[in-house]
């Protein structure tokens, strides 16, 4: 008899083991009481796809199960009804009849925070985990994954992490931000260049060396108790070349694969361009960013179900308050649209900003929702990256002042938002960690950086700043990125210089601190900054004056170009004024009088709260 047993084990062990497994599910849970309650999972493992799925769980069923072309995936479309609730679901794997194993697939409960979009009353904090701050040196060098850290290697990771930033999050509220952007932290297992998070590897896991899924869920939950919103950065466009799949891919057309190399032309006027060839455009979206970087495609109707429900799944476990989505032209068009849709129909309150790295407004525009576009492309993005107002806003501050040049290029890049649906959804940055410093670009003016500071800060838009330009931080004048993103002092235990104890800093690094500090700080309690309008005078004489304003709150910015301290002649902004007498500056308490004229300092920008 008990041999019997023993025999019976052994064929029920061989039989669960022997030559079937699943190495993967993904995504690997749902929860319950989603929009999103028909799901699909990937499922992978040497010859899977001979198998059939079963599921015995109260209001939870298969639908249907398809191949594709490589056997060893299995597509299952699962549909968890309204009534079903938490718990572990088996799924039962069977052959001819027979099971031969099963996986768990959890069913979570959501937890109660809510999805809190970030929006004209935040300012953003950029940062990448990599150089800010090494909190955990265990993690630095991770046996399993591919590059060790290298301090010395200026395009080498250098050790940041989650713990780094976690232990950050007082400094950076302290600075005033509401907000963090951080740079991809899911993992990213190249051989080399893998700190800047591009070249994902596993879309559900986070990299090692920043931490683990529940350390960015911890930090998602502590910014969110200190008032920090969470933005994550995101890429559907292309995976890294090492992504698990790379070896085993799902069927020949899950990525645009070419018969020889071939990049993409970057070239973005093409979206729009009425005569654009149909070369150039495939060219444009199915040519890979770069060679370890392969590009995804989004018209295989699995791929498109996997990137939404993955970046659906991130909002959900981290509780975001929005997504920087990176590349944004990039993928292929119609997919954009489909995955934003997607996102604001489970989460409407998300706020998202896309990338559209040019400098001219009319290509920018044309992704955000509302815009009406003359090809009928209809884009549900509600924000983007407000490049051409950042190169203008670099072009004003460092040209010299002519009919044509100098603030009016400023002027003029503003003046372009009627080609925006929204332009108070904008997100306005004076750099970010694809481009020279700031502090760099504006030749380290400290008068040009306060200037570049305070328009970011007042003028419409969500305001972004990148993690250093509190204390001035530079990099050589043509674009290096291992430099661009140097390591943050005082983030690694030994560092000379201190941001966080305030060690080694210059007066001139303390006083740009505390400046980003008082603006950001007010900028808090600034509603018409959070929803006001704006109204603008066109530059005259070196100065630039623009005003912000609602029903409780005007706000005047004078931004004085002039080498001298200059006389502002206040009759030509009469129109703005309703018996306003006194402007307070806002970052000197100093009142001024506004009676005909007010002397504006040289190299300066001036913020007045205008009162009675
Ligand atoms: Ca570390």
């Amino acid at each position: 008899m008990k041999n019997i047993l023993i025999l019976l084990l052994f064929c029920l062990f061989t039989s669960l083991s022997f030559g079937q497994n699943v190495e993967r599910i993904e995504p690997a849970n749902w929860w319950v009481g989603m929009k999103h309650n028909k799901i699909q999972l990937l499922v992978y493992g040497e010859n899977v796809s001979e198998l059939k799925p079963q599921i015995n769980y109260l209001n939870v069923s298969v639908r249907n199960t398809t191949q594709v072309e490589n056997p060893n995936y299995l597509f299952i479309n699962l549909t968890i009804g309204e009534r079903a609730k938490a718990g572990e679901i088996d799924i039962d794997f069977y052959k001819n009849g027979k099971k031969v194993l099963s996986k768990p697939f959890s069913l979570l409960k959501r937890e109660n925070a809510e999805v809190d979009g970030f929006n004209a009353s935040d300012a953003i904090y950029l940062i990448t985990p990599d150089r800010f701050v090494n909190g955990n040196k265990k993690n630095d060098s991770i046996d399993d994954l591919k590059e060790k850290v290298n301090r010395a290697n200026k395009g080498g990771r250098h050790g940041g992490d989650i713990a780094g930033m976690r232990q950050s999050l007082d400094y950076i509220k302290d600075l005033g931000f509401t907000a963090i952007w951080l740079n991809p932290l899911l993992e990213n297992d190249m051989e080399e260049y893998s700190y800047h998070g591009y070249s994902t590897t596993d879309f559900y896991k986070v990299d090692e060396r920043f931490g683990s899924n529940e350390e960015y869920q911890a930090l998602a939950r502590e910014g969110r108790t200190k008032g920090i919103k969470l933005i994550m950065d995101m890429i559907v466009n292309h995976c890294g070349s090492n992504h698990w799949w790379m070896n085993d891919l799902p069927s020949s057309d899950w990525i645009n694969q070419w018969e020889e190399y071939t990049e993409t032309n970057h070239r973005k006027s093409i979206t729009q361009d009425p005569y654009a060839s149909e070369s150039d455009t495939k060219v444009f979206t199915d040519g890979w960013f770069v060679r370890t970087m392969p590009d995804l495609n989004q018209r295989n109707e699995f791929m498109a179900t996997y990137l939404i429900q993955n970046s659906i799944w991130w909002v959900e476990y981290l509780k975001l308050s929005g997504i920087r989505m990176d590349t944004y032209p990039y993928p292929d068009q119609d997919f954009m649209s489909d995955w934003t849709q997607a996102m604001m129909y489970e989460y409407p309150t998300l706020n998202i900003v896309g990338e559209e790295w040019s400098d001219n407004p009319a290509i920018v525009s044309y992704w955000q929702k509302g815009k009406v576009n003359s090809n009928g492309y209809s884009s549900e993005l509600k924000s983007l990256m407000d490049f051409p107002g950042q190169v203008a806003m670099t072009k004003a501050l460092t040209e010299e002042e002519s009919w044509g040049g100098g603030l009016i290029d400023f002027y003029k890049i503003i003046a372009q938002d009627f080609l925006y649906a929204d332009p108070m959804n904008l997100v306005t940055f004076p750099d970010n960690h694809d481009m020279t410093r700031f502090f760099t670009q504006v030749n380290e003016d400290f008068a040009a950086w306060k200037q570049g500071v305070a328009i970011t800060a007042t003028m419409r838009g969500i305001p972004q700043m990148y993690y250093g330009t509190e204390i001035l931080m530079t990099s050589p004048k043509d674009r290096d990125d291992g430099l661009i993103r140097s390591d943050f002092p005082g983030g690694w235990k030994g560092d000379e210089i201190n941001v966080f104890e305030g060690k080694g800093l210059t007066d001139r690094q303390k006083e740009a601190t505390a400046y980003i500090k008082n603006l950001l700080k007010w900028r808090q309690t600034a509603t018409a900054l959070h929803t006001g309008k704006l109204k603008h005078f066109v530059p005259k004489n070196g100065i630039y004056v623009y005003f912000r304003y609602d029903d409780n709150q005007k706000i005047m910015v004078v931004i004085n170009k002039n080498e001298a301290a200059s006389q502002l002649d206040l009759t030509r902004f009469s129109e703005m004024f309703e018996g306003e007498r006194k402007g307070r500056n806002v970052l000197t308490e100093k009142e001024f009088l506004l009676t005909s004229e007010i002397e504006v300092e040289a190299n300066s920008a001036t913020i007045l709260e205008l009162k009675k």
